[in-house]
């Protein structure tokens, strides 16, 4: 299965991708979480995505491509992916179609978390992310286990400010992406509120398909 999560910061795509790849047998590329690790690892592209990150602004398209490119290169993928926070602008969408013509590989489904921008900036201030695991959970809507062991942060661009310009940011630029793959008749949209078992119910009924 070859997936693209599209949504708004916030929208709750981390979440769901963590049951996605349990179900569903599907490598989950986070180009969020990749950037992260090449910046603790301080790299060359850690250092050259900092700035931008920190803003909240995107990191230049030139640098996500060579990035995803190499990505794809690698043997886990072909049992499935999942790509989480990318693409993110109309150029990486046109690149990734490149790429997986080359590769001879087709998209089966993206799929779209609906959530109104009010209620996003709610759910990114309370989110903190497991320093061991990645998993990410939320103060109030989904808090830890209580007899787990973790240890848990707060993502440094997850403060309001730094919050609402990623909303326009997603608004501006990859919002547009909706449309291009509904051009393509591949996008699904899902209300992303509710219970979160209740969302991955409803996310299941569309994978179940391309099972
Ligand atoms: P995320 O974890 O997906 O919210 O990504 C965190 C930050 O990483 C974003 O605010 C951007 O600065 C950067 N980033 C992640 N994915 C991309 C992408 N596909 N294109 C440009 N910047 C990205």
């Amino acid at each position: 299965m070859r997936l693209i999560f599209l949504g708004p910061p916030g929208a709750g795509k981390g979440t769901q991708a963590q049951y996605i790849v349990r179900d569903y047998g599907v490598t989950q590329l986070s180009t969020g979480d990749i950037l992260r690790a090449n910046r603790k690892d301080g790299t060359e592209l850690g250092k050259k995505a900092q700035t931008y990150m920190d803003a909240g602004d995107l990191v230049p398209d030139e640098l996500i491509i060579d990035m995803i490119k190499e990505e794809l290169k690698k043997p886990e993928i072909q049992k499935g992916f999942l790509l989480d926070g990318f693409p993110r602008t109309v150029p990486q969408a046109e690149a990734l179609d490149t790429l997986l013509d080359e590769l001879g590989l087709k998209l089966d489904s993206t799929l779209v978390l609906d959530v109104p921008n009010d209620e996003l900036v709610k759910r990114i201030t309370g989110r903190r992310t497991d320093r061991k695991t990645g998993k990410v959970f939320h103060v109030i809507f989904n808090p830890p286990p209580e007899d787990g062991d973790f240890d848990l942060y707060q993502r440094e661009d997850d403060k309001e400010e730094t919050v609402r310009n990623r909303i326009k940011v997603y608004e501006d630029q990859t919002k547009p992406l909706i449309d291009y793959y509904s051009k393509k008749g591949i996008a699904e949209t899902i209300e992303g509120i509710g219970k979160i078992d209740e969302i991955y119910g409803n996310i299941q009924k569309v994978l179940d398909k391309y099972k």
